[in-house]
């Protein structure tokens, strides 16, 4: 292994994952550092016991709340970072998300780059991660250079008649964009066997547009490419002056010892929270207050959106397999008698009586003609996002034992409830509130829902002004030469969609800006592994899967 490298990357999720993949190409030396292992393929990747009941695949970590209280947060610690439990729903932002927008509880601030800027990465984006899709159906999207590389996922019967449904009621309902590796047109070339275990479950046939798959996997036999696992950074060595990172300091677990990696650039894709945590953990006598954190921002304006997910229970049986195909944008925006925006309505991975054990004891006493069984045979299941805003004293601090502390209070409540309440008479339309309608959580195990971390955001916002931002518009630290961040730590604001897609857009675009500084050419990155296009629009071939 070399001693020094061009660029340490820390953390191989949708940022650092994707960012080396756009780096490979240059030649360049990079080390890639991830304190997780591979996510083992093992049938408790698809069983819900396993994962949803027992937590199989959530890290061991202890983070405390603002008030102190410990919880175990739902994060995920291996190479692909979260991406290898998320559900593939790979949304752009709108345009307007760029702007500021007034929500009920103050204004979600601009971005440095309009939408129209930042665009050409969300076309790379979605070539590489595959994602299947329609731009154009959802009138809320903004403009797009390339059509979806796959056509949008078919809905079954009961999800085609949902959406047959809502458009007779005047709503405009979407093919919701997936990055999965389904080829529908030719089934023995396709990976993904459309089963109903992409939301919250790992893929036991890597047939999920993970980080893993799309981006770490097919580096590891390039000779510019180092990938160490079990190598936790704890925190960065820096100059004199606090200009320059010397040093990674990584801690390579119980039986490893610490050890000190140099490159002339460190990128920072640790998840918004870690990334933060090495940030803060990095104080020096050239940097009291942590690095790059003359602002004071590093760990402020946490954001993770205000989610809800909600089964509906109908007299049929839903027999629907892969249910995660559409997607309702209609009360995104305000107007149309909304004054404030209240966000997106999409679908869920199917539920299972496995995933609902223990998440709805009560559902049995609600519906005592069904076991969770048939409940879960009836089930047609959603999931709501609204935007939370980002506020200074939402932030991350690391207390004394080297824990997280997650301090958090919500904003826009007002406006997630009238997104249920949209929701349900959306649920009228289609026949699914003749029953009940249950609030249900996602991480069913875990009642704290700060613990529910999946979308968290914005510990280093990026911004034009130092005084109120961490990164530049490269994404590079204002206090620091040599050091970026990749994450989703970077978002102003998170609008009301799921984050990776942007996360990854952006990482090419940092890719390719320290590609450029480094003096290489990163153009083979993220389109040189993009599936070749046939006539209609599909690949020739998916991208193949080392085992
Ligand atoms: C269950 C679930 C479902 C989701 N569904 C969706 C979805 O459908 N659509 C969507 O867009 N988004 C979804 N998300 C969110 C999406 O996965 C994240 O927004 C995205 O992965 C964030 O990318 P990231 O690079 O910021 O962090 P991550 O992808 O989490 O990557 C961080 C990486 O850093 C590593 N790391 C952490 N600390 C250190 C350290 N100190 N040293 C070295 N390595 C470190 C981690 O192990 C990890 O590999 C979901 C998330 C979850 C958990």
């Amino acid at each position: 292994m070399a001693d020094e490298f061009d660029v340490i990357v820390v953390g191989t999720g949708a940022g650092g994952g994707t960012l080396a993949h756009t780096l490979a190409p240059s030649g360049k030396q990079i080390l890639l550092l991830e304190r997780g292992t591979f996510l083992k393929k093992e049938l408790e990747n698809w069983d819900a016991e396993p994962v949803f009941v027992d937590g199989r695949y959530i890290s061991s970590d202890t983070w405390y709340d603002g008030d102190g209280t410990p919880f175990q947060p739902q994060v995920h610690y291996f190479v692909g970072g979260a991406t290898k439990l998320y559900g593939a729903a790979l949304y752009r932002l709108r345009p307007e998300d760029f702007g500021e927008i007034q929500h009920v509880d103050g204004v979600s601030p601009a971005w440095p780059m309009s939408y129209d800027e930042f665009e050409p990465w969300y076309t790379k984006a979605e070539w590489l991660y595959q994602v299947h899709g329609s731009h154009g159906e959802d009138p809320t999207e903004g403009h797009c250079s390339k059509q979806y590389p796959w056509p949008p996922v078919s809905h079954e019967p009961r999800i085609q008649q949902i959406s047959d449904s809502l458009q007779r009621a005047g709503y405009h309902p979407f093919h919701a964009p997936c990055g999965i590796l389904l080829d529908e047109a030719d089934r023995a070339a396709s990976t993904c066997i459309r089963c109903a275990t992409c939301d919250g479950y790992a893929c036991l046939v890597h047939a999920k547009a993970d980080a893993e798959v799309i981006a770490v996997r097919p580096l590891l036999s390039q000779p510019n490419m180092t990938l160490l696992l079990n190598s936790e950074v704890v925190r960065l060595e820096i100059d004199p002056s606090g200009r320059t990172v010397t040093g990674v300091v990584v801690d390579h677990g119980p039986d490893g010892k610490e050890e000190i990696y140099r490159a002339s650039i460190v990128v920072l894709a640790a998840g918004a929270a870690n990334t933060a945590k090495i940030l803060l953990r990095s104080a020096s006598e050239a940097c009291p207050n942590g690095l790059a954190n003359g602002s004071d921002q590093v760990g402020r304006n946490y954001m993770f959106h205000l989610s809800k997910a909600v089964s509906g229970f109908g007299e049929d049986v839903n027999e629907t397999v892969f249910q995660k195909t559409l997607g309702i944008n209609d009360f995104y925006l305000a107007g149309d008698g909304r004054e404030y925006p209240l966000g997106n309505i999409q679908m869920l991975g199917k539920s299972s009586a496995g995933a609902m054990k223990g998440e709805e004891p009560h559902l049995t006493k609600l519906v005592p003609h069904w076991g969770l069984e048939e409940a879960a045979r009836h089930a047609v299941d959603w999931w709501l996002t609204t935007e939370d805003l980002p506020k200074p004293d939402n932030r991350v601090t690391v207390e004394e034992d080297g824990n997280i502390r997650l301090a958090y209070t919500s904003s826009n409540e007002a406006e997630a409830e009238g997104l249920y309440k949209e929701m349900r008479k959306v649920l009228n339309h289609v026949g699914l509130a003749k029953h009940h309608v249950l609030h249900k959580s996602f991480y069913m195990s875990m009642n704290i829902p700060l613990a529910g971390c999946a979308h968290q955001a914005g510990t280093c916002r990026f911004g034009t002004d130092p005084a109120t931002s961490v990164l530049d518009v490269n994404c590079k630290a204002h206090e620091v030469d040599n050091l970026y961040v990749a994450d989703t730590s970077f978002f102003p604001s998170i609008g009301a969609v799921n984050p990776g897609l942007t996360a990854m857009a952006n990482a090419i675009r940092v890719g390719e800006h320290i590609a450029e500084r480094l003096g290489a050419s990163a153009t083979g990155g993220a389109w040189a592994n993009s599936p070749r296009v046939g006539s209609g629009g599909h690949p020739a071939t998916a991208i193949s899967v080392p085992r």
